[in-house]
């Protein structure tokens, strides 16, 4: 099964795809992640995504469907996957049936209301050394700014500057909740709310994915 995570940026995809991961042993794809050390590592990739990141837009659909279409081919994949970022185009979606058409879908969106993501956005910060995420809001961090996992310095991401949480909120309008409709004529779209702790969102989603598990087996069986 493939687990497609859709929502606006700060709706909380990359957490509840790591416990995704964890619990249902899917690996996670984030186009987002692989993106950002791409640029780390100052890539041809990287040097590439790097200007529309900074300014909260959409890199290319064929960049991000090229990572997805490698991603996707690995072994640890072939039992499934979840993906967190992508698609994020009509066009990326429709690329999505051609790479993998064949595999059974389900697509949980997240959702949440703009005032609190941009709450979550501006309080979000990132560890420099281990890449662990953290909110200011959360709980104290160690020692003021400072990993709670490794120790490392926690740092705001370039993207998540107040002028560009705005332009991401606008493409995830313009370009993203598009693919509601196309999910929903797919049967395959469910929503929950992302409001409350993680535990709390996590248990709505593993709600819906034993089901789709359970209905799944049902459906060999028969
Ligand atoms: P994320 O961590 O998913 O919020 O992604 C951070 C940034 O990476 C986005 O604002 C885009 O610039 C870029 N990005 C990630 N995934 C995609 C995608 N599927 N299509 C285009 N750009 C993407």
């Amino acid at each position: 099964m493939r687990v497609i995570l859709l929502g606006p940026p700060g709706s909380g995809k990359g957490t509840q795809a790591c416990r995704i991961e964890e619990k249902y042993r899917l690996p996670k794809i984030s186009t987002g992640d692989i993106l950002r050390q791409a640029v780390r590592s100052g890539t041809p990739l990287g040097l590439k995504a790097e200007a529309m990141m900074r300014q909260g837009l959409l890199v290319s659909d064929d960049i991000v469907v090229g990572l997805v279409e490698e991603a996707v081919q690995r072994e640890e994949c072939r039992r499934g996957y979840v993906l967190d970022g992508f698609p994020r185009t009509l066009s990326q979606a429709e690329s999505l049936v051609r790479i993998d058409g064949r595999r059974t879908e389900q697509v949980i969106e997240i959702l949440i209301d703009a005032e609190e993501l941009i709450h979550r956005l501006t309080q979000r910060r990132v560890c420099a050394r281990c890449r662990a995420i953290t909110s200011l809001a959360a709980k104290a961090p160690r020692g003021g700014e400072l990993c709670a996992v490794c120790g490392g310095n926690l740092e705001l991401r370039d993207d998540d500057r107040p002028e560009v949480i705005r332009e991401r909120l606008r493409v995830f309008s313009a370009q993203t909740a598009p693919l509601r409709d196309f999910y929903l004529n797919r049967n395959v779209y469910s929503s929950i709310s992302g409001k409350g702790t993680a535990d709390e969102v996590f248990s709505r989603i593993s709600g819906l994915l034993e089901g789709f598990l359970s209905g799944a087996a049902e459906g060999r069986r028969s």
